[in-house]
């Protein structure tokens, strides 16, 4: 018998039908024998219209009010669950974040988990239910309720997982998997029956949107298998696991698009040690979180660094970047909204040379211009114009392979 966590998010809730369907799902898991823990985020997209109700209200938003409003949506969902499920004759019971033991930092909105105490849940399972939990929530260890951060029900359910030892944590979504590529992007995208830790971090980081990157940290941390699949169709979906080392990797497996970021550049700055460390010293103390960053070779002693920021940072990040203009000597601050960035993913790129001159080349013969470049050992992304990113992502998705027959 199997302890299975299973994750459903807002889309997979969206509605009381949906819910029917998933509790049905539920009881389906159970009838084969399973143990069944359930995660459930805000139904739809209940946390964005809670948000937007906040904006009417006021201008202000205590963060601790504004958790204590966003977990209620998760409540909602898990209170619906179970009433679904007593509809079909199956026990369950649903539990807050705080009740199920996750013990969070006091930094809301996005606090951290520090402890997991899901004495609650176990006894539950001992009991013959099905726990149903709230997900993206918790409570501080000044015993206030906390959020976990936007998709923060996956954090939930891995952490979870992770501390009952699942054999399995399912994350249900309304896509059917881990993608080659967007397929709304690239039609001949196709689904990657496994795929390891190292790759989807290297995914999440750069644009692929199906789950939340920290939950792929937690999960690879804790050794917690990943089943990604779809609450729409109910067929298996993509295996997130560590990597199989008798296995043979693909040397790409994803092309990722992304263009939420935008990128600032500190011009003429001189060229001693100390002045990047003041600089990103600066924007870290005001919680601004730097992506790319390149700078180029000094010329008479000062040089260029340009850095990539999430869209929603760039005002804040400019503002810093002025402020410390005149004590690093820099000549001036400019920004640009309009790049994209489009990333190649896979684990066999280590072992292959040729990968990034496939990149370029490909990317040259169809005149996209390369503005900036960043790798890791199993990735290379290239900052290009935003404009251009769909087409890049589906030459490169072509160059390597990848499309479907
Ligand atoms: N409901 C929360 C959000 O929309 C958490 C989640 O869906 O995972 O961000
Ligand atoms: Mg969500």
């Amino acid at each position: 018998m199997a302890l299975v966590v299973q994750k459903y998010g807002g889309t997979s809730v969206g509605d009381p039908e949906r819910i029917r369907a998933v509790a049905e799902h539920i009881a389906r898991t159970r009838a084969a024998g399973n143990d069944v823990v359930v995660v459930v985020s805000a139904m739809g997209k209940f946390t964005d219209e809670l948000i937007r109700m906040a904006d009417e209200v006021s201008p202000t938003r205590p963060p601790r009010e504004l958790d204590m409003l966003l977990t209620s949506g998760e409540r909602i969902s898990m209170a619906l669950v179970c009433m679904a499920l007593a509809a079909l004759g199956v026990d369950s019971a649903s539990f807050t974040g705080s009740q199920a033991g996750i013990i969070t930092d006091t930094d809301h909105t996005r606090a951290k988990i520090l402890e997991m105490r899901p004495d609650r849940i176990r006894e539950a399972l001992d009991d013959g239910l099905v726990p149903v939990v709230a997900g993206f929530q918790g409570v501080s260890t000044e015993r206030d309720i906390t959020t976990l951060g936007r998709g923060g029900s996956d954090v939930t359910a891995v952490a979870l997982a992770a501390a009952l030892k699942a054999d399995v944590c399912e994350i249900y979504t309304d896509v059917t998997g881990v993608f080659s590529a967007d397929p709304r992007v690239v039609s001949k995208a196709r689904r990657l029956a496994k795929v390891s830790f190292d790759e989807m971090m290297e995914i999440a980081a750069t644009g692929g949107r199906v789950l939340m990157l920290r939950s792929v940290e937690f999960a690879r941390r804790h050794g917690v298998p990943l089943h990604v699949r779809s609450s729409f169709t109910w067929e298996p979906g993509t295996w997130i696991v560590e990597e199989d080392p008798t296995m043979e990797e693909a040397v790409v497996s994803a092309i990722t698009d992304d263009t939420s970021e935008a990128k600032v550049t500190v011009g003429g700055v001189p060229d001693r040690p100390g002045v990047a460390a003041h600089l990103f010293r600066e924007l870290a103390n005001h919680g601004i979180n730097v992506d790319m960053i390149v700078q180029n070779t000094s010329e008479r002693g000062t040089t260029d660094i340009s850095f990539t920021v999430a869209k929603t940072d760039l005002d804040a990040a400019r503002t810093q970047c002025l402020e410390v203009q005149e004590s690093i000597g820099a000549a001036q601050v400019t920004t640009d909204d309009g790049i994209g960035r489009v990333s190649i993913v896979g684990a066999g790129m280590k072992s292959s040379p040729g990968v990034t001159a496939l990149m370029f080349e490909t990317l040259s013969e169809h005149g996209i211009n390369i503005e900036m470049i960043s790798t890791s050992s199993i990735r290379i992304s290239c900052v290009v114009r935003a404009d251009r990113v769909a087409d890049a992502v589906r030459y490169l998705h072509t160059a390597f392979g990848l499309d479907a027959a």
